[in-house]
């Protein structure tokens, strides 16, 4: 078999991100009453693809929490969580130019479904970036936690709210999560802290070690890595902040 170009295995990775969130997105995950099947099945496929091992917890039946675990180097260590949610709000499908759940995409590639930017997309990009790491040889430092919870739409009283409190999350081993942003057409991404306190921030390239605060130094170099990355690719940005963070905190 001819060996693939650097280049082509990136387009092959691109391709399988877009189809991965395409699938994901067809899932109709939606309230009320959600059933969370689909979803657990396509993570469980998602998972046995990065060769990780997948939990899945029914905290509260039919409310089933989702946990991909990448083991890193020194698992002793406090690990990393990166956190979505599966279900999505409900659809008004005559308001629809496409079916929310077709995950129709145009010829400039715009994929239309509802859940894309709330917040499906994050929850590839997530696997995405590590499945690229993977790809690379990457090894963590830290333990990183992909988790999908359900039912986030109705305040997360059945989902992350019972999770939290149990020892199964307790043995996560948690120091720094994210979650939940703002989807973004461009290569600008607004960062937040807390429910959607923006916290701007431009950087150049060797102004970062001035600041103090290590979050603050994290997302700086992530940003820092953002702008140098040059070319927009979906699923392709998280690889820097996971090893950053990994490596950093
Ligand atoms: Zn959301």
């Amino acid at each position: 078999m001819s060996s693939l170009s650097a280049d082509q295995k990136q387009a092959a990775l691109e391709t399988q991100a877009v189809n991965n969130l395409r699938e994901y997105l067809q899932i109709p995950s939606v309230h009320p009453n959600v059933n969370y099947d689909g979803c657990v099945k396509f993570l469980e496929k998602q998972a046995k693809s990065l060769g990780l091992p997948i939990q899945v917890h029914e905290i509260v039946k039919g409310k089933p929490v989702v946990i991909i675990s990448w083991v890193g180097r020194e698992p002793s260590l406090p690990s990393i969580m990166l956190n979505s949610h599966m279900d999505v709000v409900p659809v008004f499908e005559d308001k629809w130019t496409y079916k929310p759940f077709s995950a129709h995409m145009d010829e400039q590639g715009n994929i239309y479904a509802r859940g894309a930017q709330d917040m499906k997309s994050v929850g590839i990009q997530y696997l995405e970036a590590i499945r690229w790491l993977m790809s690379k040889g990457v090894t963590l430092r830290r333990t990183l936690h992909v988790t999908f919870v359900p039912d986030e739409e109705i305040g997360g009283k059945d989902g992350m709210a019972v999770f939290v409190k149990t020892n199964l999350f307790k043995n996560l081993n948690v120091c720094f999560a994210l979650d939940e942003g703002m989807a973004s057409e461009t290569d600008v991404f607004a960062l937040y802290y807390g429910e959607r306190s923006i916290w701007r921030k431009s950087t150049t390239s060797n102004m970062f070690l001035h600041d103090a605060d290590l979050f603050s130094l994290s997302i700086t170099i992530v940003q820092y890595h953002l702008l140098e990355s040059g070319k927009r690719k979906l699923g392709f940005y998280l690889k820097y902040l996971i090893t950053l963070f990994s490596e950093l905190l």
